[in-house]
C-alpha cells in the first residue's frame, strides 16, 4: 500500500530508520493494516514488522533498538493475499535472512511461481503473494551476485501490478526497485536519496524527484540513481519538481 526507501551516508548521524518511519506516517492517509521496516546495518539485515497501527511497530522498535544503518525500506500493507498478521506483514525475507523485499500491488501469477520452489523444499512462512518474490530474488542474486540484475530478471517474470523495493546484506548502501502498473518515484537529496510510492514519502526532505516509467528498474545509492528497463536498456530519467507544501 505505502512504500518508502532511503539511502544515506555511512555516518553515525545518518538516520535511515527515522526517515522511513516519517515517510510511512505521511503515507498513512492511504489506509493500511500492518507496517514494517528492513535496515541494512553493520550487523547485517534487520527486519521489524507488526500487524496494526504504526504505533505497534514503533513499540517493537523501542523495545529492541536497532544498530546504525545506511539503507532502509518501509511498508504499510493493505492485505490482498493472506490475513493482516505479523507474519504476513512486509518486508518479506529470503530463507537466509540476507534479503528483504516490500511490495505494493498484486502478483497475479504467484501460485505458479511458488509451486516449483515449494516442491524444491523452499520453506514459505506467509500466505502472501509477495513472499515468492523474496525467494526468487535471493536465488537470482545467488547466481548473479548483483541485486539489480536479480531484480530485472525476477520483475520480468511477474504478472500483475507491483512496486517492489529490495535490499541485501551484501549491498549495504543500495536499494533496488522495480515497477509495473503501480507507481514509484525517487527523491533526489544531497548525499542521500529517497524512494516512495508517492512523493508524500519524502516531500519534507526534497522537492527534486524522478518518475519511474512502466517496466523500469532503479538502483539507488547515496549519490547515484541508475534507471534501466527490465531488459537492461538504460533509461533517461524524467525529472520533475514536487509542488507540494510539505508543512501542510
Ligand atoms: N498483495 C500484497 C499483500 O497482500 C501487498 C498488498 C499491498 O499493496 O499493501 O501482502
Amino acid at each position: 500500500c505505502g512504500i518508502v526507501g532511503y539511502v544515506g551516508p555511512a555516518s553515525p548521524s545518518a538516520r535511515p530508520l527515522e526517515v522511513v518511519l516519517e515517510g510511512l506516517a505521511r503515507l498513512e492517509y492511504r489506509g493500511y493494516d500492518s507496517a514494517g521496516v528492513a535496515l541494512v546495518t553493520g550487523e547485517g539485515l534487520v527486519v521489524r514488522k507488526r500487524a496494526g497501527k504504526l504505533a505497534n511497530l514503533l513499540g517493537a522498535l523501542e523495545a529492541a533498538p536497532l544498530p546504525p544503518a545506511t539503507a532502509a525500506i518501509g511498508h504499510t500493507r493493505w492485505a490482498t493475499h493472506g490475513a493482516p498478521t505479523d507474519t504476513n506483514a512486509h518486508p518479506h525475507t529470503s530463507t537466509d535472512g540476507r534479503l528483504a523485499v516490500i511490495h505494493n500491488g498484486i502478483i497475479e501469477n504467484y501460485a505458479a511461481l511458488r509451486r516449483p520452489l515449494a516442491e524444491a523444499g523452499v520453506p514459505f512462512t506467509s500466505q502472501t503473494d509477495t513472499e515468492v518474490v523474496a525467494h526468487l530474488l535471493a536465488a537470482a542474486h545467488e547466481r548473479t551476485g548483483d541485486l539489480t540484475a536479480a531484480m530485472r530478471e525476477v520483475a520480468a517474470m511477474l504478472e500483475g501490478a507491483f512496486t517492489l523495493l529490495a535490499v541485501h546484506a551484501a549491498a549495504p548502501g543500495t536499494v533496488v526497485a522495480a515497477r509495473r502498473n503501480s507507481p514509484l518515484v525517487v527523491g533526489l537529496g544531497e548525499g542521500e536519496n529517497f524512494l516512495g510510492s508517492d512523493v508524500a514519502a519524502f516531500v519534507s526532505h526534497t522537492s527534486s524527484a524522478l518518475e519511474l516509467g512502466q517496466d523500469e528498474v532503479v538502483t539507488v545509492t547515496a549519490d547515484s540513481v541508475r534507471v534501466t528497463r527490465f531488459d537492461g536498456t538504460p533509461v533517461e530519467p524524467r525529472p520533475f519538481t514536487v509542488t507540494w507544501d510539505a508543512s501542510a
